[in-house]
């Protein structure tokens, strides 16, 4: 009684793993978000299986029957339509009642538009978050873009057609205009297309040729920059701990090695402690 939770391509067909079809081959049931869709999918690589649909609206009573199949000892694969079920595809109740149920869950890893965007996106990625598809409703929408205003890592969103335009107008209204976003388009296939601009450019080059806006996509968008005169909490203890025992000097010199700051700005800073002292 095994889940596995198998990442399927998210366009060319040659990015499945070997172990997702030899996963898919074996186990006894495949629950899939559209039967239809994954059936074709698993006809192109041969894969004869017993498919069992398990759709966001209805995942919460399915899992329990998956639950039980289970723990009768059958082996099931969760696959999505594209890339790896769970990110904004349905399978975390089923997760979740596997690991209350002490139901073993092993994941078969691959292809993922946010990941896959990242990696080419050419902004930071030792951190980042995860943002998924932005609320539809522009108030929502602005209210949560808002929230993100001091995030200074990089910013992952999935966004569809219709909606790329009026989002990016709104990232461009509460970010600026000058941030940088890249637009990942149609990753994997036929027409993928990768382009970076401040993010009041990208709408004119959006807007320039109207099948650009078509296709599915990923936004990565660069955190807010920290500015030169933004010296974060950790090095200002570090400074104010360095002065009960260094003169100004140097211990604006250290504390600037340590954070990679500029000296003359900490002994700026340094000063004014004096003052208040
Ligand atoms: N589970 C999928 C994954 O691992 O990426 C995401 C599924 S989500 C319902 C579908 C959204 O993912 C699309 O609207 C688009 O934003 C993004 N996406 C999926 N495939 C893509 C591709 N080939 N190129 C760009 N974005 C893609």
């Amino acid at each position: 009684m095994t889940l596995y939770i198998v990442a399927t391509p998210i366009g060319n067909l040659d990015d499945i793993t070997l172990r997702a079809i030899e996963t898919l081959k074996k186990v006894d049931l495949i629950a899939a978000e559209d039967t239809r869709h994954s059936g074709l999918l698993l006809q192109h690589f041969g894969i004869k299986a017993k498919l069992f649909a398990l759709h966001d609206h209805n995942e919460q009573d399915r899992a329990q029957q998956l639950i039980d199949k289970l723990k009768s000892g059958l082996s099931i694969a969760l696959i999505s339509d594209a890339g790896t079920p769970l990110i904004n595809d349905p399978g975390y109740h089923l997760v979740k009642a596997c690991r209350e149920n002490d139901i073993k869950v092993v994941p078969i890893p691959g292809a993922c538009a946010a990941i896959a965007a990242l990696c080419v996106a050419g902004l930071p990625s030792d951190k980042f978050s995860y943002e998924g598809f932005l609320p539809a409703k522009a108030k929502a929408r602005q209210d949560y873009l808002t929230s993100l205003i001091d995030q200074t890592h990089t910013m992952i969103f999935y966004e569809s057609t219709h909606r790329l335009i009026d989002t990016l107008q709104d990232m461009q209204t509460i970010f600026g205009a000058d941030r940088q976003v890249v637009l990942a388009k149609e990753l994997t296939k036929t027409w993928e297309t990768i382009v970076s601009y401040p993010v009041s450019e990208l709408i004119q080059w959006l807007q320039t040729d109207t099948a650009r806006q078509k296709g599915e996509f990923v936004l990565i968008v660069e955190g807010k920059a920290k500015t030169d005169n933004e010296i974060d909490a950790k090095a200002i203890s570090t400074l104010k701990l360095l002065l009960k025992s260094l003169p100004l000097k140097q211990a604006a010199a250290l504390t600037a090695e340590i954070y990679g700051l500029k000296k003359n700005q900490l002994y700026q800073l340094g000063l004014t402690f004096e003052k208040t002292n």
